[in-house]
């Protein structure tokens, strides 16, 4: 045996913290590391949040489980602001962002079956996509990387090139339900989609009675500035995925659906044991409480400027390190010229803690509470891992 009894899945940093403080996290040993991975874009108010702490303590002293045998006043009232704060006519609670996104890709299948429609069932995605590791979303997401050795993928998924209109036009069948993308991807390397793009796809959904599904797994729960990011391009989707930023560090995921979209989902067609739990619910209200504060969102639009500036100025200066800067609001990512793991590893040198993506991209993802000094605190430390880098691996640009 290899040491730790956990599947050898994860390779993890040589790093254990004991607790956190706002954008810090403190190891086991007391040393202080500025947040900016923030759990992969889940710890939206910083670690220890008061106003979240409070709101799991009193429901845990309380009621933590009944199952959904019973009402759950938590989910009512959670439901209802989600809805009056989206597209949303009607919302599914889950765990998880993957299970988040099993219940849409249910939700757009039931949809055209209730309609008389079985063999509507195949979804269009997206190269560079994420949206989770259950069978289905590996099949969605399309990563050959994930797919491997997992049997035969989930039948119903087709890709098509990032940002290619005619290429999502020439995949449409008889078959296609549905059309579904990050309006920021992620894992991808944070890829905002155009608002022109979306208000097309939206278009040629319409054109062909399908359904339009975002995944804001990652860039929901005012990451980009607004409670959603699809709120930018004024397009709104049929069908919506959330999680991480909801929970702020609870697992809490969610399916937002149009009250057309969700036609399909009867009674019994769909379930869960622990989704929308009292004490998820608990933590995903106290989360919109701060979130949806007066001024708390054009906040998150200001530091962000400041955040994207300065990442600039490090880009400009160190060419040979940092290639560009990618992303949007506050889910900001360096374009590397050098491999990212170099760069991750030598910002964690400087106690600074970020997220590698897919294309070479470094995930800045503080917490949306982070204040200027922690930003400019964070722009010192990737400046000063820059300037080594480029002392030891950059040549003259
Ligand atoms: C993280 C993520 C998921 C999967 O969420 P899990 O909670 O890990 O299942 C899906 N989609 C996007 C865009 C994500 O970033």
């Amino acid at each position: 045996m290899t040491g730790s009894a956990l599947y050898q899945t994860f390779s993890r940093a040589p790093l254990a913290f004991d607790r956190g403080e706002g954008t810090w996290l403190i190891t086991v040993d007391g040393e202080r590391y500025l947040d900016f991975a923030g759990g992969i874009a889940v710890n939206s108010l910083g670690h220890a949040h008061p106003h979240l702490v409070q709101a799991l303590n009193e429901q845990a002293g309380k009621l933590w489980h009944t199952s959904n045998l019973y009402q759950i006043p938590g989910q009512e009232r959670l439901a209802e602001r989600l809805v009056a704060a989206t597209f949303a006519d009607k919302v599914f609670f889950t765990n998880s962002g993957a299970e988040a996104l099993e219940c849409a890709i249910k939700t757009a299948r039931r949809y055209h079956f209730v309609k008389g429609q079985p063999d509507r069932f195949r979804i269009l995605t997206f190269q560079g996509a994420f949206h989770g590791r259950t069978l289905a979303t590996i099949a969605a997401g399309g990563q050959e990387k994930y797919l491997e050795g997992f049997g035969p993928k989930v039948e119903g998924f087709d890709q098509v090139g990032w940002d290619d209109i005619e290429a999502v036009r020439a995949a449409i069948t008889p078959e296609t339900a549905a059309i579904l993308i990050e309006p920021v991807q992620g894992e991808g390397g944070l890829r905002p989609a155009s608002a022109q793009y979306l208000s097309q796809l939206r278009a040629l959904c319409d054109e062909h009675g399908l359904l339009l599904i975002f995944d804001e797994v990652q860039c929901g729960i005012g990451r980009t500035g607004k409670l959603f990011a699809y709120e930018w391009s004024g397009v709104a989707p049929d069908l919506m995925a959330i999680a991480k930023g909801i929970g702020g560090g609870f697992p809490v995921g969610a399916c937002l659906a149009t009250e057309d979209a969700a036609s399909g989902m009867t009674p019994g067609v769909h379930g869960t044991t622990f989704g929308g739990n009292p004490l998820a619910m608990a933590v995903g209200n106290a989360v919109l409480d701060v979130v949806l504060e007066d001024g708390f969102l054009d906040e998150v639009t200001r530091k962000a400027n400041l955040m994207k500036q300065g990442l600039a100025e490090i880009a400009d200066t160190f060419p040979e390190v940092v290639e560009g800067i990618r992303g949007s609001g506050l889910m900001l990512g360096l374009k590397c010229r050098m491999p990212n793991g170099t760069v991750n590893a030598a910002l964690r040198d400087h106690k600074f803690l970020a997220v590698p993506a897919g294309d070479n991209v470094v995930r800045l993802l503080p917490p949306l509470t982070v204040s200027d000094e922690e930003i400019r605190d964070g722009l010192g430390r990737i400046r000063a891992a820059a300037e080594e880098l480029h002392a030891t691996h950059g040549t003259a640009a």
